[in-house]
């Protein structure tokens, strides 16, 4: 077949320039991302890293706004033309743990590590603005706005709804918006994404059941929680069983219970903390109120009270279908399609990104980052021994890359 023949430019940019490029930037990616991974800071505590960020930009002649929603960046990179604005998005948050790498970048803070790559996710969008800053000429050969959102707070308490809540996607108004996460089941090289839903809703139902204490002797004199909320926790099993739709998922765990004093005290108290994921906006709205009537059925038949307090976390993180089909086609006239992979399954973990793709059309892709030969991307996230192949900064810079610029591309 001829080459010619295939794409080989988007947005008049060639793929070659593209990949030429991101690969001269490498070294500077990978002192980036080292450089954060040294210096890893907390949720809302990002100040270092987020001067760094906004500096970074500014060098760029992109435009830069700071403490947007606690200590996120925005930046603008504004197009000569108008045209529509689409948004790249990294985290910046590192998660409360020692590290245990051994390796020479590793944190340099007791307590704190970046154990689930958004180090990483912070120098590629880096990279990326710079690359988008290069190749159209500070903006002017843009037609349309990119934006960069740089996060606080993924792992909690949560940072994309205080940005939007502080027009992180206004003025201009954002029209797509695009992510990645690392992903240690992916090769290097790889990246993947599905249409639909991405990862769970993950809210929190804290139920306590209130009986009667008396003497573990005469059980008729009292209420014995105990029992209550034995038949309470396997009542709400059935709630994922004969509740929720076979072709649809959910899950529900009792992560803790607690209750009592001892063996011939009837435990006047039962408490427990669960866990409530959900992949679709109708099965999460509907299972508060069924957890409810569950709770208060069983606790009216056996006569004792209860309370019960409902924590809404992360929505759902659905991809839109035409972005996904963008991010397949420019990923794959990039990559190859053989290195972009379609996920057959979403995650049952969260992810805050969920607000932003509630907020404008939205694809959120995964980043191939596992080299067995090299031994890393071998630990998942969040254990102390977690680190990522840095090949894959690269690949990360080129796909954001091709993303904005097939986005603001005039379709033919
Ligand atoms: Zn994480
Ligand atoms: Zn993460």
């Amino acid at each position: 077949m001829d080459k010619d023949n295939t794409l080989e430019e988007i947005g008049g940019i060639a793929l070659s320039r593209i990949c030429g490029r991101a690969e001269e930037l490498m070294g500077e990616i990978r002192d980036l991302r080292r450089d954060l991974h040294r210096n890893p800071e907390l949720g809302m505590e990002e100040t270092r890293t987020a001067s760094i960020v906004a500096e970074y930009l500014r060098r760029l002649d992109i435009e830069v706004s700071e403490g947007v929603g606690g200590t996120g960046v925005v930046g603008l990179l504004r197009g000569g033309t108008d045209g529509p604005t689409v948004a790249l998005r990294a985290d910046m948050d590192a998660l409360p743990m020692d590290e245990d790498t051994g390796v020479d970048y590793a944190s340099s803070v007791p307590g704190k590590m970046h154990s689930c790559g958004h180090d990483a996710h912070t120098a590629i969008l880096l990279g990326t603005a710079r690359m988008l800053s290069e190749l159209t000429d500070a903006g002017s050969n843009l037609k349309g706005n990119v934006k960069f959102l740089f996060q606080p707070a993924e792992e909690g308490p949560g940072g994309a709804q205080p940005m939007l809540d502080d027009g992180a996607f206004d003025a201009p108004a954002v029209d797509a918006v695009f992510g990645l996460h690392v992903d240690v089941n992916l090769p290097t090289g790889t990246v993947g994404s599905r249409r639909g839903v991405m990862t769970a809703a993950a809210d929190e139902a804290r139920i306590e059941i209130v009986g009667k204490g008396g003497h573990g002797a005469h059980p008729h004199t009292a209420v014995d929680s105990v029992v209550v909320a034995s038949y309470v926790v396997t009542a709400l099993q059935t709630l994922v069983s004969r509740e929720v739709s076979p072709a649809d998922s959910a899950v529900f765990s009792v992560g803790r219970i607690a209750g009592g004093y001892r063996n011939n005290i009837i435990a006047p108290k039962v408490n427990m903390e669960a866990t409530v994921r959900t992949l679709s906006r109708e099965v999460r709205d509907v299972l508060p109120g069924r957890i409810e009537g569950i709770v208060r059925g069983v606790c009216e038949a056996m006569r004792a009270d209860y309370g019960l307090e409902y924590d809404y976390g992360y929505p759902p993180l659905e991809n839109s279908d035409e972005m996904v089909d963008l991010f397949f086609r420019s990923a794959g006239a990039l990559l190859g399609s053989g290195s972009v992979v379609e996920i057959d399954d979403p995650s049952m973990g969260a992810e805050d990104f969920a607000y932003f793709a509630e907020a404008a059309p939205a694809c959120f892709y995964r980043l191939g980052v596992r080299n067995e030969e090299k031994g890393l991307g071998v630990y998942p996230n969040h254990n102390p021994r977690f680190d990522i192949d840095e090949d894959a900064l690269v690949v990360g810079a080129k796909t954001m890359t091709v993303l904005a610029l097939s986005y603001l591309s005039p379709k033919d």
